[in-house]
């Protein structure tokens, strides 16, 4: 193995807690610098794709995660009066393709466990401003109170699509959507085994549901629901359930 690098992540999402695992289980001196005092997951669920699961099986989590999600094979989108948008197989690209659809907390929690067993630092309440590079060749952050005498060989940004050190690496500027979602864990009730559901009136209106398994072991299954809005439109959904409610019956 090649000598151990000082290795600083900023962030403690998905990408900083994999990553700080792997690069400590290779030798490397990790340290993993968290805004928020306590690292948590936020959002109901997501899918986890091929891509994401081989990741999951490099860091030994793949058959755990697989016991708590649920398998999906299937992604189907129709319109209010039943014409297709999508319907795309994954076994149809290859036999043994497939996604996971997880709970949030079910994979913090997996990721967490994992990453306390790595041996990895933890520095939490640490919003990181600043990244310099010094004369040594190393770099050294800077967090809201000053900057830390630490030299890093490496800094890793997992800081997320708002990362304030995004302009380090690209002049394009980070772009918002105009639509986001609004999401909720329910009761999986088995409306869509084994596929994600998505049902549009035009391209103005998309509900969708999608089985995630469980956010613990032995806890009931679980679906996320998620319905796309504008950003603007959010008070006016939120004051307005009934309303609410006849769209998506007309949907
Ligand atoms: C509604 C919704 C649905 C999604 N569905 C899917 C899906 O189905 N499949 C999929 O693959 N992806 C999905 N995504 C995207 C997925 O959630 C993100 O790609 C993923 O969470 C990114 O992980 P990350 O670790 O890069 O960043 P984050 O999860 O954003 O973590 C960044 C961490 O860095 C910390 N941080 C930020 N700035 C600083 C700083 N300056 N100093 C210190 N700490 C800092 C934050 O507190 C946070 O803990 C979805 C996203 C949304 C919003």
């Amino acid at each position: 193995m090649r000598a151990p690098l000082d290795v600083a992540i900023i962030g403690a999402g998905v990408a900083g807690l994999a990553a700080a695992t792997l690069l400590t289980r290779a030798g490397h001196r990790v340290v993993v610098h968290e805004r928020f005092e306590t690292s948590r997951p936020l959002g109901s669920g997501l899918m986890l794709q091929p891509t994401g699961l081989a990741a999951l099986d490099r860091l030994g989590l793949r058959g755990s995660i697989e016991a708590l999600g649920a398998r999906i094979g299937r992604l189907h989108g129709i319109t209010e009066r039943g014409g297709t948008i999508f319907d795309l197989l994954y076994a149809d690209l290859t036999p043994e393709f497939y996604a996971i659809g997880i709970h949030r907390a079910a994979l913090h929690g997996e990721l967490w466990a994992a990453f306390a067993r790595s041996g990895a630092t933890l520095e939490t309440g640490r919003l990181i401003v600043d990244i310099e590079a010094r004369a040594d060749g190393r770099s050294s952050l800077q967090d809201e109170n000053g900057r830390s005498r630490l030299g890093f060989d490496l800094v890793i940004d997992a800081s997320g699509a708002r990362s304030r050190f995004r302009p380090l690496v690209s002049q394009a500027a980070a772009q918002d959507f105009s639509y986001g979602a609004v999401w909720a864990a329910v009761p999986d009730i088995g409306i869509a085994d084994g596929q994600l559901a998505q049902r549009y009136v035009a391209a103005r209106i998309m509900i969708g549901y999608l089985p995630v398994g469980r956010a613990l072991p032995g806890g009931p299954p679980l679906a996320a629901l998620f319905w796309s809005l504008k950003p603007g439109d959010y008070p006016q959904w939120r004051d307005g359930f009934e309303p609410w409610r006849e769209q998506i019956f007309d949907a």
